[in-house]
């Protein structure tokens, strides 16, 4: 006994000494934690919170962030021009073009356009190899002539659920996000990105907090969402259903190129335009020119009129919401609630508000009221998404909980009768995750070395 709480004695004093290694290992831990930012943060919801992948990235500010992703994109540029000045994208080619490429370069009969076509967007080819339908010289002659995509995954997470995050690189080295997610009843939502970085400033977005780098072009935006269709085609269970600009960037700021990207997610990879949600901070006159493309229904108003729009909210009142969200300065709320229900007037959908849920600040019985109330004009044509906000490390606010998450929604579904549902946040299982393996690295070496000792001690007697 009396060795027993010798040993034991001494084995306290060893977790004493070791105290400072251990907390070096945490803080390592937490360094590493840093780099992995991208996949620690975020969440199986569409959401308008969003971190650049850039390996690294630490609490730094704007100015010095756009620096520092403008020295990476240069070099990344000299890196990847030889690759992409050689070979054309397939995927920028229409049905017809290929058609008259096939015909003319490689003499191949028309209905081998119909095919390739449908390799390439049904069938989930990943290289002309895979054509196997296609003679060997077709499909050599093809990767001779075209690059198969624009886009490169440079990270992926797979989380438990299913959810895949990843980071996309781009041919000029930009790092943007995109996100599959998976729904019992089947349903797969792709969450794309429309922009690389953001101007939009948005306090608790990472992404805003590090900058505007570009405007993604048609092919960038519409392939991400090609990417998961591909690998879904692939494993032949599920197909991509749902399409929400939720990622990187301000969708109504790139709009061409989102539209464009529409057009092809509907006629190429056949997602209903009721399928399609494009989100926005409230540029009130952009909104108003999508509820007009209802004046133009036999052309581009016929699908433009039809997609989902969301608008995240977040705050009910001007100070509240231009602390968070500088787009208010310029389209404060009384201008943006008229332009929703313009759009409501008009296009006869319902709008969805986002509203990440703030602990202190926007969760309260208080600003669920105010938020009823400042909805009411549009009940019956709109939802709200409620999710708790990802901590982001230039943003000390902190997600509600789930009490007041529950108060919240129990507020505006039974006091106003405007429908609020909590979008699941992915978030929990990382930290979780994360967690655990900084508790396994805290105790493991204490509980190693007090194994050992005693072992030793009893050995010794
Ligand atoms: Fe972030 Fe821009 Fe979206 Fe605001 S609009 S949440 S800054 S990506």
């Amino acid at each position: 006994m009396q060795v027993i709480a010798a040993a034991m004695l001494v084995g306290v004093l060893g977790l004493a000494c070791l105290r400072p290694v251990v907390a070096r290992a945490a803080s390592s831990t937490a360094s590493r934690r840093g780099a992995l930012a991208f996949f620690s943060a975020g969440s199986t919801a569409p959401r308008r919170q969003h971190r650049l992948p850039v390996a690294g990235a630490g609490p730094r500010t704007g100015a010095a962030l756009v620096q520092t992703r403008a020295a990476a994109v240069t070099i990344a540029a000299a890196e990847t021009v030889d690759a992409t000045e050689k070979l054309k994208d397939i995927y920028t080619l229409t049905e017809k073009e290929i058609e008259e490429f096939l015909q003319t370069e490689l003499k191949q009969p028309r209905y081998r356009a119909k095919q390739v076509y449908a390799w390439l967007y049904q069938r989930g080819a990943t290289s002309f190899d895979d054509m196997n339908d296609l003679p060997k010289a077709l499909r050599a002659g093809l990767a001779e002539h075209f690059a198969l995509g624009c886009l490169e995954v440079a990270f992926e997470q797979v989380s438990k659920d299913g959810t895949i995050k990843r980071a996309y690189r781009l041919a000029d080295g930009q790092l943007i996000e995109s996100v599959l997610m998976p729904y019992e009843d089947g349903r797969r939502t792709a969450c794309i990105s429309s922009q690389a970085g953001c101007a939009m400033g948005c306090a608790f977005c990472q992404t805003g907090q590090m900058g505007f780098a570009r405007q993604l072009t048609d092919a960038e935006i519409f392939q991400q969402a090609l990417l998961f269709s591909r690998d879904l085609a692939k494993e032949g269970l599920y197909r991509l259903s749902n399409v929400v600009f939720m990622g990187e960037g301000e969708p109504l700021n790139n709009r061409k190129q989102v539209f464009s990207a529409v057009r092809r997610l509907n006629s190429d990879l056949k997602i209903g335009a009721r399928h399609i949600t494009v989100s926005t901070v409230g540029l009130v006159p952009r909104i108003r020119d999508l509820a007009d493309t209802v004046d133009d229904l036999e052309g581009e108003g016929g699908l433009l009129s039809q997609i989902k729009l969301a608008v995240s909210l977040h705050a009910t009142t001007d100070r509240g919401r231009t602390a968070i969200m500088p787009v208010n300065k310029r389209f404060p709320i009384a201008e943006l609630m008229s332009a929703c229900q313009y759009y409501v007037q008009r296009t006869n959908r319902r709008i969805s508000f986002e509203w990440a849920l703030i602990s202190g600040q926007n969760d309260s019985p208080k600003v669920a009221d105010e938020l009823g109330r400042l909805l009411a004009p549009l009940k019956g044509k709109c939802h709200v998404n409620v999710i708790n906000v990802n901590p982001t490390t230039g943003f000390d606010g902190k997600p509600g909980g789930k009490a007041s998450m529950e108060r919240f929604l129990n507020i505006l579904n039974e006091d106003w009768g405007i429908p609020a549902t909590m979008r699941v946040s992915w978030r929990g299982g990382c930290v979780l995750r994360l967690l655990s393996i900084s508790v396994f690295l805290f105790f493991f070496p204490c509980l190693s070395f007090y194994f050992l000792f005693v072992v030793c001690c009893f050995s010794l007697s």
